[in-house]
């Protein structure tokens, strides 16, 4: 299955705030074994987002969305979505009932229009509650398309996905991908002509050009960054892969130009 993150809101495209979702999401998805090639940031506007997701259901089979779910007036990436799936907007009462319990508690009494609009949702999808915030994330499904959308704020929209959205991914991915890094000691532990990226490299060498697992180089101000990636059918048979290839590595670069090993998380 191929998916693509779709991040809505006017604040990431003006540059008001950094994208760590996408980050996020992009990170979680790898280790899934779940193809991400493409990642789109839109603003609130409608007719964007519905061009947004034309483009995106051309090229993947999901679409991960995130923003819009909120309680203003900006915030109309749901009733978008609803409206491109043809779902009917029913009330859920599990979101109703703990948006009344809050207010009541709080001392707001009756809920104000924005705040019933959250318990608004799609019929026949999967509703994914919110432990952590006020708007619920939705899964929904139509002709062999799925959409994934779940609420902007980091701290609402991670512990959704771990809770809720791996178990569901993961049971469409047909492969695990597990990653080792090996960290070189920086050009002030040691000499850059050794501990540098392209040396590091020429040592290498051919490993470079794997397919399962892949090796590759990265450069880091605190010292180079190989990053050794294996798929496979379970996270055992991945290690299995990578082990043979991460030892080769360890020999080219020298043990002692290295800072440690470690699993990629
Ligand atoms: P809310 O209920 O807070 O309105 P929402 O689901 O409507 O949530 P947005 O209004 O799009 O989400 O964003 C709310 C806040 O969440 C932003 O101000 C920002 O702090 C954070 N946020 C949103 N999108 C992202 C993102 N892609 N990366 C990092 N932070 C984000
Ligand atoms: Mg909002």
């Amino acid at each position: 299955m191929v998916v693509e993150i779709v991040s809505v809101g006017t604040e990431i495209l003006m540059g008001n705030i950094v994208n760590t979702n996408a980050q996020y999401l992009a990170k979680r998805l790898a280790h899934l074994g779940l193809d991400c090639h493409y990642q789109t940031v839109v603003g609130d506007n409608p007719a964007r987002i519905k061009s947004a997701l034309d483009v995106a259901y051309s090229r993947a089979d999901a679409v991960i969305m995130t923003g819009g779910l909120g309680p203003t007036k900006d915030d109309l990436t749901k009733e978008m979505l609803m409206e491109y799936f043809g779902k009917a907007p029913v009330v859920d009462s599990q979101v109703l009932n703990f948006l009344e319990e809050r207010a009541k508690a709080r001392g707001f009494g009756k809920l104000s229009d924005g705040m019933k609009k959250q318990a608004i949702v799609p019929a026949d999808s999967l509703i994914l509650y919110n432990h952590h915030g006020t708007a619920p994330g939705c899964v929904m499904e139509r002709d062999g398309k799925i959409c994934i959308l779940l609420p902007g704020p980091p701290h609402e929209m991670q512990p959704m996905f771990e809770e809720c959205c791996e178990l569901y991914l993961n049971a469409k991915s047909d492969k695990v991908l597990v990653s080792m890094i090996i960290k070189c000691l920086s050009k002030y532990d040691a000499p850059i002509s050794i501990v540098g990226e392209s040396p590091v490299a020429d040592r290498l060498n051919e490993l470079l050009d794997g397919t399962n697992p892949t090796v590759a180089t990265y450069a880091k101000e605190d010292g180079c960054i190989v990053r050794v990636t294996a798929a496979a059918q379970t996270y055992e048979a991945a290690l299995e892969l990578l082990q043979p290839v991460v030892a080769k590595c360890r020999e080219r670069i020298g043990e002692e130009f290295i800072k440690y090993v470690k699993e990629d998380e």
